[in-house]
């Protein structure tokens, strides 16, 4: 494949380098420093030669990251069907609520006594995690959903080891989960053992039932599965395992569709982690902030990380250490903005609405699989949840790419899906429309999907070239990933 490296020039002439020697955007106030310009700083610790900075004024700073945020795709510009992420429109609301100084100046060392608004809601979002989820207690201190997965296999692990239980050393992982699945059953010093899926993409009990032994600490599934089809057969997995003696894990990356309906804990799940960032909206394109909260059932509470915010008999509430914690995995009680952002969304959108986000995310989803299946390769039919994931063109005589597909969609304004995974497919292309997108907006999607197969017939090289229209056309992803560039200067020196 011909691959169109960004011209160096232009980056570095046209877009970076902006500096002109003297040019200043900032005034100090003379009068809180001396007369050469600075405070009263020890000779020894002064700089001796100036800061090499970019020298720009105010205008040309705004000026830069306008255009370059312009330039960039985000939820709030276009339709963004990133399969699994759930990139839902994050109502502006959120931001505001998550500034408020009442808030957002507390300091995590302030006695309890002076932040008893911020430790209720965070009480009240771990009350309503609990109910949402259908299990005992939540603890919202881990950064992010494979923090969770962390977090929560930690759970499992001090579990058994509570109960002497030392030789339950594997974790059972579904060969379609996300990757993050077997990392974290890794970095909790678990070792990994694959379950097949059996075609239609749900877990296959016979190849579950002879693994289930007693070195088994548990499973991690997730409901909807990875090709958004829900797993009719998760109580007698639920069952299955328990008998084993194992524990469930649910991957709550796809809890978005059963919000309210459905609830983890009632199919049987023991330790859950939820995306704050996906299905509560935070906006998450560029890797955060993100929030992963833990939920356990009854007999695993006592083992969630410490710390953990309770509530007394007299209704004040307080920051509590409990003895049998797996300890923390945290600094303080984690991403504070990204949980008052969730609660904001959760009252906002009010119990009622809530159990209206997976039927109306899993309406966007079916129209949509329905819409392309005669042009895309379905391979799994079906009523699905809230994404579907095609097997690339359903025609592959030109050779046409699921790559060549998702670029060229960027062509026409909307961005990629989420494509090469799950890995049960050699050109996966995963569509996640969520509740928020309108009929029209879905419309268009579908129209340019069409407009995109034909081209891929009639004129086969355009698709494969593009994109054609965006700023940088064909990227070395590859290169981008093992050698990344990222600050202008190392640009220079590269
Ligand atoms: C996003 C995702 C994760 C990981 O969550 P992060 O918050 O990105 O760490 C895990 N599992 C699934 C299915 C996901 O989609």
């Amino acid at each position: 494949m011909h691959i169109k490296t960004i011209s160096m020039k232009y980056y570095d002439k046209l877009i970076f380098e902006l500096s002109r020697p003297g040019r200043k955007g900032y005034e100090l106030p003379a009068d809180n420093f001396g007369t050469d310009g600075m405070a009263d700083i020890p000779a020894d610790l002064k700089r001796t030669e100036p800061l090499d900075l970019p020298e720009v004024s105010e205008l040309d700073v705004v000026r830069h990251y306008t255009n370059l945020s312009n330039k960039n795709f985000g939820v709030d510009t276009g339709f963004y069907p990133l399969g699994s992420c759930t990139m839902k429109y994050n109502p502006k609301i959120n931001e505001e609520v998550a500034i408020m100084p009442e808030f957002s100046a507390v300091h995590p060392l302030q006695p309890a006594e002076s932040a008893q608004g911020a430790l209720e809601l965070y009480y009240n979002l771990q009350q309503a995690l609990s109910n949402i989820a259908g299990l005992a207690e939540f603890t919202l201190n881990p950064y992010a959903g494979a923090h969770g997965e962390l977090t929560g296999l930690m759970v499992m692990k001090h579990y058994h080891r509570s109960r002497g239980d030392e030789k339950r050393t594997k974790v059972i992982v579904p060969n379609s989960a996300h990757g993050t699945n077997p990392a974290s059953a890794m970095v909790a010093g678990f070792q990994v053992v694959e379950v097949k899926s059996k075609p239609n993409g749900s877990i296959d009990v016979e190849d579950l039932k002879p693994l289930l032994d007693d070195t088994v600490a548990g499973i991690m599934m997730t409901n909807p599965n990875t090709l958004g089809m829900f797993e009719t057969e998760i109580v007698e997995i639920a069952k299955l395992v328990h008998d084993a003696g194992g524990l469930l894990y649910y991957d709550g990356a796809n809890l978005n569709p059963l919000l309210g309906k459905v609830r983890p804990g009632d199919m049987g799940f023991d330790i859950m982690h939820i995306n704050l960032h996906k299905t509560f909206s935070t906006p998450h394109g560029g890797g955060g902030p993100g929030s992963g909260p833990v939920g356990v059932a009854e007999h695993l509470v006592e083992f969630l990380p410490n710390p953990r915010v309770r509530k007394n008999e007299e209704g004040k509430f307080y920051v509590d250490f409990g003895k049998d914690s797996l300890g923390s995995v945290s600094t303080f009680l984690g991403n504070f903005g990204v949980m008052m952002k969730a609660y904001a969304y959760i009252l906002t959108l009010g119990k009622e609405n809530l159990k209206n986000v997976g039927p109306l995310a899993t309406l966007n989803a079916n129209y949509i699989k329905e819409s392309l299946k005669d042009d895309y390769l379905l391979p799994i039919e079906g009523v699905c949840k809230h994404e579907m994931v095609f097997d690339g063109l359903k025609d592959k005589s030109t050779g046409v790419t699921t790559l060549n597909v998702a670029k060229r969609l960027l062509d026409y304004g909307f961005h990629a899906p989420t494509i090469y995974f799950p890995l049960l497919f050699h050109e996966s292309m995963m569509i996640e429309p969520t509740e928020t997108e309108s009929l029209e907006t879905l419309d268009e999607f579908i129209d340019v999907m069409h407009k995109v197969a034909k081209e891929a017939h009639e004129t086969p090289d355009e698709v494969k070239n593009a994109p054609l229209t965006t700023l940088v056309r064909k990227l070395d992803e590859t290169g981008a990933a093992k050698n990344p560039i990222l600050t202008y200067k190392a640009l220079k020196n590269a």
